[in-house]
């Protein structure tokens, strides 16, 4: 679309440069009467011509309009006509700059972009997000001030965009059994992650040169202002036609996407929903940039006797009646005793209900955050009943209710 909208309003109705109002009032006449649609009907091509004379006329017929259009090359009317005289006495650049400091070639960001358009003695104050906003470039995103625009218009490119990322973090979740995350182990997943293009080593050329995408290799563009077209350098190619060919190994993207496998430490006592931040192990970062972070959201398996809250452990035990009330010394399991590792003794006392809990200090998880810490155990009494079958053990049982008379349940009675 490298094409300019500079119209040639003296061609178009035959005068010369130097011509009177009255003579450029009489050649439109003229062309008018020739090309009026009234007397061209469904003629496409005179209706054409009879806008341009049209468009011509009006601007020309117009004497600040006029100056303007010679004065730039093209008339808007968004340039003010005091500007555009100031701009006529002072030449390029000099004038009044009431558009704010665009005058002089214009620096892009990578550093000798040299944007042959000037812009001192533009009025760009109508330009405010009205119909400048109306203008939408594809990609160009162009906001509300003139400013903007040109700011868009310089930028542009997608090269000019792309310094140092930083590398996006990665977030895995890894399944680690119960006796892994209590007692620690190596776990092991597959990750797939992005890393520095091997080819490229993250430049995402490998230095050889292609036609410029954006203008083609002409070098120039045309963008949009408010109703002015501007044939400017490319942003993209700083005006060569030619850009750095993306690298064919990672599409220019600078970094490749792999899958490998990731071996780390389980610390002891690790807990379900924990964090694990492994610094620099996530995506590459692009253009130099850091790499992101690899974080492992531990899922802590089940176990069927031991329930697991932070560091404590808690596991239902069966005692027997007569063990209840009469007491006695039990081994009871803890995380200690398994896979044939050492008892725990506890000490039921005499009298003990079922539902009765009792702690063992430091029979839980070794903490992973504090050293030499450890968690307690939780015992919970289940008293079993014994299933009597003979006649002498259903007598010694009548005997001792008889014995021991009390109602369980008047208390129930009192309180109800
Ligand atoms: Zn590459
Ligand atoms: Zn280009």
């Amino acid at each position: 679309m490298a094409t300019t909208q500079t119209k040639d309003y003296y061609g178009t109705l035959g005068v010369k440069k130097t011509a009177t109002t009255d003579e450029i009032r009489k050649a439109f006449r003229k062309a008018a009467r020739k090309y009026h649609p009234d007397v061209n009907p469904n003629d496409k091509k005179a209706e054409e011509k009879f806008k341009e004379i049209s468009e011509a006329n009006d601007v020309l017929s117009d004497e600040k309009k006029r100056k303007i259009y010679d004065q730039f090359g093209f008339y808007s009317d968004n340039i003010d006509p005091a500007a555009a005289e100031a701009a006529a006495r002072g030449g390029y650049g000099g004038g009044a700059s009431s558009g704010g400091g665009y005058g002089g070639a214009q620096r892009g960001p990578r550093g000798g972009q040299e944007v042959p358009f000037d812009f001192g003695g533009f009025d760009f104050s109508d330009f405010q997000s009205g119909r400048a906003a109306q203008q939408q470039e594809p990609g160009g995103g162009f906001g509300g001030s003139f400013k903007d625009i040109f700011s868009g218009m310089f930028n542009g490119g997608k090269q000019a965009a792309r310094g140092p990322q930083p590398g996006t973090d990665l977030e895995y979740q890894v399944s680690v059994d119960f006796w892994t995350a209590v007692r620690g182990g190596v776990a092991r997943l597959e990750i797939q992650r992005q890393e520095v293009c091997p080819t490229c080593k993250g430049k995402s050329t490998t230095g050889g040169s292609v036609e410029c995408p954006e203008c083609h290799g002409s070098g120039q563009v045309t963008q949009m202002g408010g109703r002015m077209k501007f044939n400017i350098q490319c942003p993209r190619c700083g005006g060569s036609g030619k850009v750095q060919n993306s690298c064919p190994t990672c599409d220019g993207e600078g970094v490749v996407t792999k899958r490998e496998p990731l071996e780390f430490r389980i610390k002891a006592g690790t807990r379900d929903g924990q964090r694990i931040r492994l610094a620099g192990k996530g995506n590459a970062g692009i253009n130099g940039g850091p790499a992101g972070d690899l974080f492992l959201i531990i899922k802590a398996g089940t176990n069927p006797v031991f329930t697991r809250s932070a560091d404590d452990i808690y596991v239902t035990v069966p005692v027997t009646m007569t063990e209840a009330a009469l007491g006695a010394k039990i081994d009871v399991p803890t995380i200690d005793s398994h896979e044939g590792g050492a008892r725990t003794q506890l000490k039921i006392p005499p009298g003990t209900q079922t539902g009765q809990k009792l702690r063992l200090r430091e029979k839980g998880v070794p903490s992973a955050s504090r050293e030499g810490v450890r968690g307690d155990e939780i015992v919970e009494v289940k008293i079993v009943v014994p299933k009597v079958q003979d006649e002498r053990s259903k007598e010694i049982l009548r005997e001792l209710a008889k014995l021991n008379p009390e109602d369980p349940r008047e208390d129930l009675f009192a309180k109800a």
